[in-house]
């Protein structure tokens, strides 16, 4: 495998190095030790990372080496390599041109089973960032006023995320009245107005590399019966899909549990995404919770619970949690409470 900056190589080497053209690549041989090949220049990062105190060799080349021809040097006899799912395009076209006789497949496709399954250590960092978000959630209903525009509440937000202990903050959704409609919406200068609803989606990446992500949604003012009465209907969806988390049962039937209520509701037609996905050194991963996904839930697995409803010009609303597959039954990591939020 041919492993290249990004969480791949975070994940195995505990190496967090900055993707830029130059090349730097964790070659991994079928048989034999690994070898971390890095330009020149980054030598002392290299040798400061966790690699280097467990005894991986650094290969270092100098700025006028090819280093498309070193890592292929370094597998003679490779007939297939995994390339890193992360790799840019024109270095994978480099290393096929360095390889031409070498067949390339992702290399997620070993990395991505590993990486579904965390550790104790894993679980724990998850749980941080889980509470990280937490605390920014509990902060947000002071930020919710009238006149406020859903830019000045995101950047806001934007602060706390930082302030919580994260070291980026990678994604603030601020979504009141007819923009909870968009599952994406960032953030515009739309002014909040009485009676709105707002969907806030937010998450960022700790020190240690793990993610969070949690939506809640608020309600300035009261938002009236009919999205009352939708709300609940979602509430109750996210709590069947979260209760039907166990080893063994398929991914897809976590999104059924949610869908099949909505559905029962009159909402199915206005769920238009799946209920989760995987979370880790990535806020997207496997293991996908999606129609179609038949893999069992297995003990370790962290993923999103996250229905919501989307209705075009009018409104929405999303709810969602981290949920680990304990072994026997969720473990909800967002300890937030659920329920409408309505401010003012
Ligand atoms: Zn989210
Ligand atoms: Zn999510
Ligand atoms: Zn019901």
């Amino acid at each position: 495998m041919l492993i290249t900056p990004g969480p791949d190589l975070r994940y195995l080497a505990g190496y967090d190095a900055v993707p830029l053209e130059r090349v730097t690549c964790l070659v991994v041989p079928t048989d034999g030790d690994p070898v971390l090949v890095v330009p020149g220049l980054e030598r002392a990062a290299a040798e400061a990372s966790p690699l280097a105190s467990a005894g991986v060799p650094i290969l270092t080349w100098a700025e006028t080496d090819n280093p498309y021809a070193l890592v292929a040097s370094l597998v003679p006899t490779a007939r297939r390599v995994g390339v890193d799912d992360h790799m840019w395009a024109v270095k994978v076209l480099r290393l096929r041109a360095a390889m031409p006789d070498v067949e390339q497949e992702p290399a997620g496709l070993v990395l991505s089973t590993m990486r579904m399954r965390k550790s104790r250590d894993e679980l724990e960092a998850l749980r941080r960032a889980a509470a990280a978000i937490d605390a920014v959630h509990d902060q947000v209903p002071d930020l919710l006023r009238m006149g406020r525009t859903e830019r000045e509440v995101g950047r806001d937000i934007a602060a706390l995320i930082l302030e919580a202990g994260h070291v980026s903050t990678d994604f603030v959704i601020v979504a009141s009245g007819p923009n909870g409609a968009s599952p994406h919406h960032e953030v515009s200068d739309r002014i909040l107005r009485m009676g709105d609803p707002i969907v806030v989606d937010i998450g960022g990446t700790m020190p240690d590399g793990y993610c969070s992500d949690e939506t809640r949604t608020y309600a300035l003012g009261d938002p009236g019966p009919e999205y009352l009465h939708a709300y609940a209907v979602l509430l109750e969806a996210q709590r069947m899909a979260t209760n039907g988390v166990r080893p063994g049962v398929p991914c897809e039937e976590i999104d059924t549990l949610a869908r099949d209520h909505l559905t029962s509701h009159g909402l199915g037609d206005l769920f238009i995404h799946r209920t989760g996905h995987g979370i880790g050194l990535e806020t997207h991963e496997d293991p996908y919770i999606v129609q179609g996904n038949a893999l069992p839930l297995e003990p370790g697995m962290v993923f999103s619970i996250e229905p919501g409803f989307y209705a075009e010009g009018r409104w929405g609303a999303r709810i969602e949690d981290i949920v680990a597959c304990g072994d026997d039954g969720a473990v909800v990591l967002n300890q937030q409470p659920r329920d409408l939020i309505v401010v003012g």
